[in-house]
Protein backbone atom coordinates (compact mmCIF):
# COMPACT_ATOMS: atom_id res chain seq x y z
CA UNK A 1 0.00 0.00 0.00
CA UNK A 2 1.24 3.19 -0.31
CA UNK A 3 1.44 6.51 1.58
CA UNK A 4 -1.49 8.18 0.03
CA UNK A 5 -3.61 5.36 0.23
CA UNK A 6 -2.70 4.84 3.78
CA UNK A 7 -4.03 8.18 4.53
CA UNK A 8 -6.64 7.99 2.55
CA UNK A 9 -7.80 4.69 4.79
CA UNK A 10 -7.15 6.93 7.88
CA UNK A 11 -9.51 9.57 6.81
CA UNK A 12 -12.08 6.47 6.35
CA UNK A 13 -11.47 5.33 9.94
CA UNK A 14 -11.49 8.26 11.70
CA UNK A 15 -14.94 9.17 9.97
CA UNK A 16 -16.49 6.02 10.53
CA UNK A 17 -15.43 5.68 14.38
CA UNK A 18 -16.38 9.46 14.26
CA UNK A 19 -19.28 10.19 12.25
CA UNK A 20 -19.88 14.16 11.62
CA UNK A 21 -23.68 15.50 11.59
CA UNK A 22 -24.51 12.41 12.70
CA UNK A 23 -28.02 12.72 14.29
CA UNK A 24 -31.34 13.51 13.87
CA UNK A 25 -32.11 17.19 12.23
CA UNK A 26 -35.04 18.50 13.81
CA UNK A 27 -35.86 21.88 11.63
CA UNK A 28 -35.32 19.21 8.29
CA UNK A 29 -37.69 20.14 5.41
CA UNK A 30 -36.26 17.60 3.33
CA UNK A 31 -35.74 13.76 4.18
CA UNK A 32 -35.01 10.57 2.37
CA UNK A 33 -34.00 7.19 3.68
CA UNK A 34 -31.62 4.92 1.11
CA UNK A 35 -31.28 1.16 1.39
CA UNK A 36 -28.05 -0.78 -0.08
CA UNK A 37 -29.30 -4.40 -0.08
CA UNK A 38 -25.61 -5.24 -1.64
CA UNK A 39 -24.20 -4.77 1.90
CA UNK A 40 -27.27 -4.13 4.37
CA UNK A 41 -26.25 -0.33 4.49
CA UNK A 42 -29.38 1.80 5.48
CA UNK A 43 -29.09 5.79 5.72
CA UNK A 44 -31.60 8.41 6.07
CA UNK A 45 -30.46 12.22 5.07
CA UNK A 46 -32.13 15.27 6.23
CA UNK A 47 -31.38 18.63 5.27
CA UNK A 48 -32.58 22.27 5.81
CA UNK A 49 -33.01 23.82 2.50
CA UNK A 50 -33.46 27.33 1.96
CA UNK A 51 -33.66 29.48 -1.77
CA UNK A 52 -32.09 25.64 -3.21
CA UNK A 53 -29.19 26.02 -0.91
CA UNK A 54 -28.44 23.67 1.89
CA UNK A 55 -28.11 25.48 5.01
CA UNK A 56 -27.71 22.30 7.51
CA UNK A 57 -27.72 18.26 6.86
CA UNK A 58 -27.35 15.55 9.14
CA UNK A 59 -27.74 11.92 8.53
CA UNK A 60 -28.58 8.93 10.84
CA UNK A 61 -28.23 5.33 10.03
CA UNK A 62 -25.76 1.84 9.92
CA UNK A 63 -23.68 -0.22 7.43
CA UNK A 64 -20.35 -0.49 6.77
CA UNK A 65 -16.97 1.90 7.55
CA UNK A 66 -17.14 2.93 4.00
CA UNK A 67 -21.16 4.09 3.80
CA UNK A 68 -20.89 5.40 7.30
CA UNK A 69 -17.49 7.56 6.14
CA UNK A 70 -18.78 8.64 2.94
CA UNK A 71 -21.66 9.80 4.35
CA UNK A 72 -20.39 11.86 7.14
CA UNK A 73 -17.53 13.35 4.67
CA UNK A 74 -20.38 14.19 2.34
CA UNK A 75 -22.15 16.07 4.82
CA UNK A 76 -19.17 18.35 5.49
CA UNK A 77 -18.98 18.83 1.96
CA UNK A 78 -22.38 20.15 1.28
CA UNK A 79 -23.41 22.66 3.76
CA UNK A 80 -23.85 26.52 2.19
CA UNK A 81 -23.85 24.58 -1.57
CA UNK A 82 -26.77 24.84 -3.93
CA UNK A 83 -28.73 21.85 -5.12
CA UNK A 84 -26.64 22.37 -8.76
CA UNK A 85 -23.00 22.94 -7.28
CA UNK A 86 -23.90 19.37 -5.31
CA UNK A 87 -25.26 17.83 -8.74
CA UNK A 88 -21.66 18.76 -10.12
CA UNK A 89 -19.64 17.29 -7.35
CA UNK A 90 -21.90 14.10 -7.25
CA UNK A 91 -20.66 14.01 -11.00
CA UNK A 92 -16.95 14.55 -10.22
CA UNK A 93 -17.67 12.19 -7.05
CA UNK A 94 -18.67 9.38 -9.28
CA UNK A 95 -16.28 9.54 -11.90
CA UNK A 96 -13.93 9.02 -9.81
CA UNK A 97 -15.13 6.21 -8.20
CA UNK A 98 -15.46 4.84 -11.40
CA UNK A 99 -12.51 5.60 -13.21
CA UNK A 100 -10.62 2.04 -14.25
CA UNK A 101 -8.02 0.97 -11.87
CA UNK A 102 -5.05 1.19 -14.25
CA UNK A 103 -5.97 5.25 -14.97
CA UNK A 104 -5.68 8.57 -13.02
CA UNK A 105 -8.60 9.69 -11.95
CA UNK A 106 -9.50 13.91 -11.43
CA UNK A 107 -9.28 14.61 -8.43
CA UNK A 108 -9.76 18.01 -8.94
CA UNK A 109 -11.48 19.92 -6.94
CA UNK A 110 -12.24 17.12 -5.03
CA UNK A 111 -10.80 17.96 -1.54
CA UNK A 112 -11.07 15.01 1.36
CA UNK A 113 -13.35 13.31 -0.53
CA UNK A 114 -10.40 12.09 -2.67
CA UNK A 115 -10.38 9.31 -0.42
CA UNK A 116 -12.64 7.30 -1.79
CA UNK A 117 -10.85 7.21 -4.94
CA UNK A 118 -9.62 3.48 -3.72
CA UNK A 119 -13.16 2.50 -3.85
CA UNK A 120 -12.50 1.97 -7.57
CA UNK A 121 -10.49 -1.00 -7.33
CA UNK A 122 -13.23 -2.89 -5.55
CA UNK A 123 -16.94 -2.10 -7.27
CA UNK A 124 -18.54 -3.60 -5.02
CA UNK A 125 -17.93 -0.81 -2.28
CA UNK A 126 -18.76 1.96 -5.53
CA UNK A 127 -22.47 1.31 -4.10
CA UNK A 128 -21.59 1.65 0.01
CA UNK A 129 -20.24 5.05 -1.17
CA UNK A 130 -22.34 6.45 -3.50
CA UNK A 131 -25.20 5.50 -1.18
CA UNK A 132 -25.56 8.87 0.51
CA UNK A 133 -25.27 10.61 -2.64
CA UNK A 134 -27.73 9.13 -4.19
CA UNK A 135 -30.54 9.63 -1.05
CA UNK A 136 -28.97 13.49 -0.62
CA UNK A 137 -30.18 13.59 -4.32
CA UNK A 138 -33.71 12.07 -3.27
CA UNK A 139 -33.54 14.33 -0.21
CA UNK A 140 -33.43 17.63 -2.68
CA UNK A 141 -35.81 16.00 -4.42
CA UNK A 142 -38.01 15.69 -1.50
CA UNK A 143 -38.85 12.04 -2.41
CA UNK A 144 -40.67 10.36 -0.34
CA UNK A 145 -40.03 6.49 -1.85
CA UNK A 146 -36.86 4.87 0.32
CA UNK A 147 -34.24 4.67 -2.35
CA UNK A 148 -32.19 1.49 -2.94
CA UNK A 149 -29.13 0.81 -4.98
CA UNK A 150 -30.73 -1.72 -6.74
ZN1 LIG B 1 -21.54 -1.08 2.58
Amino acid sequence: MNELSELYQQVILDHNKQPRNFHKLENANCKAEGYNPLCGDRIVIYLQVENDTVRDVSFEGSGCAISKASASMMTESIKGKTRAQIESMFQNVHQMMTTSPDQEPDLNGLGKLAAFSGVREFPVRVKCATLAWHTLLAALENKHDPVSTE
